[in-house]
């Protein structure tokens, strides 16, 4: 579903990612680890069209989407929950949730998205109780449940996830991982970028390693963790 080929990005000519292949297969969750600066952030958002990319090609599926723009690849099916989660803080779980839906649904009324809701309701059953209360008094874990909620309601068959257990307690992360692999089994491919590493090799099928911009390590999440760098790097000795 995503094919990344020796992309280079960088910002104002210091480049962040370097040469970096990845792929993800239908129904996959793949994980990006990396320590901080490593370019998983850039990578993700490199794919999603929001930095342009100086070298390389991605392809979403069957389409070349390299030089397209962020509104056109999310329509083609491509979601990504940022890390700062950027929802719409004076608006309400619902009216965040329906805005979600505007790449397909544009201005057309709101009856053909209720299916939509109760299926993120069903998924979160604590925002279906704050269905009324506005973004920004949300707790950190309802955030995130929201912004993955926001995101689905765009009916991708890809997602992006940037750091989604960023700040949040255990039982929580526990909770928000419980919805991606949940999501796997209903056939959305997930490509995610985690900081917890024990976690998301915990659920993923394959894993990717950034170091410095530079892909170094890939395989089966299992592989990944029987290996001395990893376990030393990314879970702790
Ligand atoms: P973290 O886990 O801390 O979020 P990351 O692996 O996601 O890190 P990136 O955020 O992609 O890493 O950053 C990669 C490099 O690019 C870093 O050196 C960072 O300072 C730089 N960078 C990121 N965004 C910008 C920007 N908008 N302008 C300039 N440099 C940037």
């Amino acid at each position: 579903m995503i094919e990344v080929s020796e992309l280079d990005v960088g910002y104002g000519g210091v480049p962040a990612v370097k040469g970096a292949s990845l792929s993800v297969r239908k129904g996959e969750i793949v994980a990006l680890l990396g320590a901080n600066g490593a370019g998983k952030s850039t990578l993700l958002r490199a794919i999603a069209g929001l930095v342009p990319k100086a070298h390389g090609v991605v392809r979403l599926a069957d389409t070349d989407i390299t030089e397209s723009h962020a509104a056109d690849i999310a329509r083609l099916g491509l979601a990504l929950v940022p890390e700062s989660r950027h929802l719409f803080g004076p608006m309400t779980v619902i009216e965040n949730l329906e805005l979600g839906a505007f790449s397909w649904l544009g201005f057309r009324g709101s009856a053909q998205m209720r299916g939509d809701l109760d299926a993120i309701m069903a998924l979160f059953p604590k925002l279906a109780d704050r269905r009324s209360q506005v973004a920004a008094t949300l707790s950190g874990g309802e955030q995130q449940m929201l912004a993955i909620g926001r995101a689905l309601m765009a009916r991708p068959a890809v997602i992006l996830m940037d750091e989604p257990s960023i700040g949040l307690a255990p039982m929580i992360v526990r909770e928000i991982f419980r919805v991606i692999v949940q999501l796997r089994e209903m056939g959305r491919t997930i490509l995610l970028v985690e900081q917890n590493a024990r976690m998301a090799l915990g659920i993923a099928d394959r894993a990717y390693v950034l170091e410095r911009g530079v892909v170094t390590l890939q395989g089966p999440a299992a592989e990944l963790r029987s290996m001395e760098r990893v376990r030393e790097l990314y879970l702790g000795g």
